[in-house]
């Protein structure tokens, strides 16, 4: 078993040292637990995808402590996506960039273009700073299963191949960074995540669009994401199908549980009905809820619209069965 350390200044330059030695850490970010490389250590790199079990050709986010590291990973930034890391950086939204070519290809599938974020959690930055390079991560949990929002989360995912996992509490933000690709003199959102699209349009003062990422387009390639083992459904608030009466169920409720006495447990995401409370509770009501030994989970869904989109992404992606 991978060792839980505590994220004290002394166990991050340890970590920074492993890191730097060509090993994988686990650490905290204010989105979810991400599982770390050396961005430019090939070896380590690939060591990642193995431990996760996750395909090759879904690309790593970049992550950079200082507005300098980025001309090592991207070769131009367009004036927009300058603006918009001014606004939004450190914090959850990732740049897809044009590549440096110094950058191993199997931090970016093989594609031309680099997925890059600057965190804001105080861990991440100082691991990142001290390791004194760009670190690759992606969520520190096996491919396409729950991502990790607390450290015992994530070596219960992943039981071997991680050299150490550093504990730095729950992540404040909960559910994954957003990505932008601005492509063409058009933005795309690629995924939707910890930045709300209202305020990254506001900010661009310009229409996003929707695009599903690299990986979705690529077909046949339209896998299961953040899924809990137990079989998720997706209904409306209210919503119960009567065919499920008398199987053992699980409810992920947004503000208010209906139909409390129908199941075996019950969450709620947020009682006052936040979007970004309920964020941060959403992947731990999740994996609570799969520990239950439940037939099925009901997960209403959220309100789409701030952080709600992101938690809708998830949910529809973790209902799909593989
Ligand atoms: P994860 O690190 O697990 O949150 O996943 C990172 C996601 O970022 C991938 O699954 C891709 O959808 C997306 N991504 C990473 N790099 C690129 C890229 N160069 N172009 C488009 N999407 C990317
Ligand atoms: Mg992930």
């Amino acid at each position: 078993m991978t060792a839980i350390v505590e994220a004290t200044k002394g166990n991050i330059l340890k970590a920074a040292r492993l890191i730097n030695q060509g090993k994988i850490v686990a650490f905290p970010t204010e989105t979810v637990y991400g599982l770390g490389a050396n961005a430019f250590n090939a070896d380590a790199v690939a060591r990642i995808f193995e431990v996760k079990r996750r395909p090759r050709f879904d690309p790593l986010i970049v992550h950079i402590a200082h507005f300098k590291s980025l001309s090592q990973v991207a070769e131009t930034v367009p004036k927009e996506a300058e603006a918009l890391m001014e606004r939004f950086w450190p914090g959850p939204l990732t740049l897809v960039l044009r590549k440096n070519r110094g950058l191993p290809d199997l931090v970016t599938s093989g594609l031309p273009t680099v997925a890059v974020r600057m965190p804001s959690h105080p861990v991440a930055i100082s691991l990142i700073s001290l390791a004194d390079t760009p670190i690759a991560a992606p969520s520190a949990n096996p491919f396409g299963s729950l991502s990790p929002t607390e450290a015992a989360q994530v070596a219960q995912g992943l039981k071997y191949g991680v050299d150490l996992i550093l504990d730095g509490g729950p992540c404040s933000v909960g559910i994954e960074s957003t990505i932008l690709k601005l492509d063409g003199g058009q933005a795309y959102l690629l995924r939707p995540g910890g930045i709300p699209l209202e305020d990254l349009e506001k900010a661009a003062g310009r229409k996003i669009y929707m695009r599903a990422s690299s990986i979705i387009e690529a077909p046949g390639s339209s896998p299961t994401h953040y899924a809990p083992r137990t079989p998720l459904l997706l209904v409306k608030p209210g919503q119960f199908p009567r065919e499920l009466k008398g199987r053992k169920l699980g409810l992920l409720a947004f503000s208010e549980p209906h139909h409390e006495e129908s199941f075996k447990a019950v969450q709620v995401l947020s009682p006052s009905g936040d979007l970004m409370e309920a964020a941060k509770n959403f992947f731990t009501s999740l994996f609570w809820l799969d520990a239950q030994g439940l037939d099925f989970i009901l997960a209403e869904e959220p309100p789409l619209k701030g952080l709600g989109l992101a938690i809708m992404d998830r949910l529809k992606k973790g209902a799909k069965r593989k």
